[in-house]
């Protein structure tokens, strides 16, 4: 492509650089799908970085995600500005209420899981960072990431640390003294405070899990990031079945303004219908289930091109990426996937029953008759 896909601008004016369709915050693919040569560094970088990193750390969706941590990364930053999250865990002692839930996908469910873990207060002002002791242990000292994990703890006082370790019967305080001396070594001059203990039991056990602030808290950060991942599947898609000039079309403008946060639209605007929490494939339907997977679909509906989009078996959003252009209105317009992040696999989905269940070769076409 010699233009970018969201901002237009001209190979000849500025570099392009590889932008994933789905973030990596929602898991690595054995095809992971990217768009090469598509989206230029000031949109990728410039945009789209600093977006993403708003979502992930500081709305509802992008904390839920950084749960399930599918990118095993060795740090979870929460912003807590714009989003609070109040989280009870159900523990008698306060202490361990403050734990960050780690979620795991056990047998296609979300299953809360405990992480030893340090967490560290004073991020972003009144956020924290939680840092997963075993992915940081491993961390060459000295090297880019843990110097500027350093750099970034600068200033941390101890009383702004807790750690939550395992150890049997409240005696074993092997991996407690080596977390104490990981934050150290990190630059926080810790001195051991006041220290609690449960007796042991089995991680199924805490299931109490209470949250607040769930229902439906959408802002433009979760919606443009959305709307951003339709777009780019659409637009994987368009090239796939060699229709990319199509995605120059104006009636796609306005979204691609909006995502690009030049333009501010009204959320009902972007997002047409309310979010559900209902599944929106045929195989949640029938069976009355969520699959943990992100599912994308887009088909035309009332002249539109509308693409549904629910991650990690999320609320399902119903996006207007536009009206449809007129070489599009083909009765076999349409395509739908299903990511798995615990299996790496991509998925074809069909609403045509004939075609169910059968294993077709996995198509990215425009025309796939979703
Ligand atoms: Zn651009």
């Amino acid at each position: 492509m010699n233009k970018c896909i969201y901002c237009g601008k001209d190979k000849t004016e500025i570099k392009f650089s590889r932008e994933h369709v789905i973030p990596e915050l929602l898991g690595v693919f054995d095809n992971n799908i990217t768009l090469r040569d598509c989206v230029c560094s000031n949109c990728n970088t410039g945009v789209f970085g600093p977006l993403e990193t708003r979502f992930k750390e500081d709305t509802h969706e992008g904390i839920m995600y950084q749960r399930f941590n599918l990118s095993n990364s060795y740090q979870i930053r929460i912003r807590n500005k714009k989003y609070k999250i109040s989280t009870k865990l159900g523990f008698d002692e306060p202490l361990f209420n403050e734990m960050f839930p780690f979620f795991k996908i056990n047998n296609g469910k979300p299953e809360i899981t405990p992480i030893p873990q340090i967490k560290i207060k004073g991020y972003a002002g009144n956020g924290y960072l939680i840092l997963l002791i075993d992915n940081i242990k491993k961390l060459p000292r000295g090297r880019t990431k843990f110097k500027a994990l350093k750099n970034l703890l600068k200033g941390r006082k101890s009383v702004d640390v807790s750690i939550f370790t395992y150890g049997d019967n409240g005696t074993d305080m092997h991996e407690l003294n080596e977390a104490i001396e990981l934050v150290r070594e990190l630059g926080i001059p810790y001195k051991p405070g006041t220290q609690k203990s449960l007796p042991p039991s089995d991680p199924s056990e805490i299931k109490k899990i209470v949250e607040i602030n769930v229902e439906g808290q959408i802002d433009s950060d979760t919606v443009r990031v959305l709307a951003k991942i339709a777009f780019n599947h659409f637009a994987y898609c368009a090239i796939d079945s060699g229709n990319e000039s199509i995605l120059h079309h104006p009636n796609f403008s306005k979204i691609k303004s909006y995502i690009l946060g030049n333009l501010e639209l009204p959320l009902k605007d972007v997002v047409i219908e309310q979010p559900s929490s209902q599944g929106a494939i045929a195989d949640e339907k029938e069976r009355n289930i969520r699959l943990i997977g992100h599912m994308i679909i887009f088909d035309h509906w009332n002249g539109k091109i509308i693409s549904k989009i629910s991650l990690l078996g999320s609320f399902v959003y119903t996006i207007c990426l536009g009206s449809i252009p007129d070489e599009l209105k083909k009765v076999d317009f349409g395509n739908g996937h299903m990511f798995d992040p615990v299996n790496r696999k991509i998925i074809g989905l069909t609403k045509n029953e004939e075609r169910r269940g059968n294993k077709e070769k996995l198509s990215f076409s425009l025309f796939n008759g979703y």
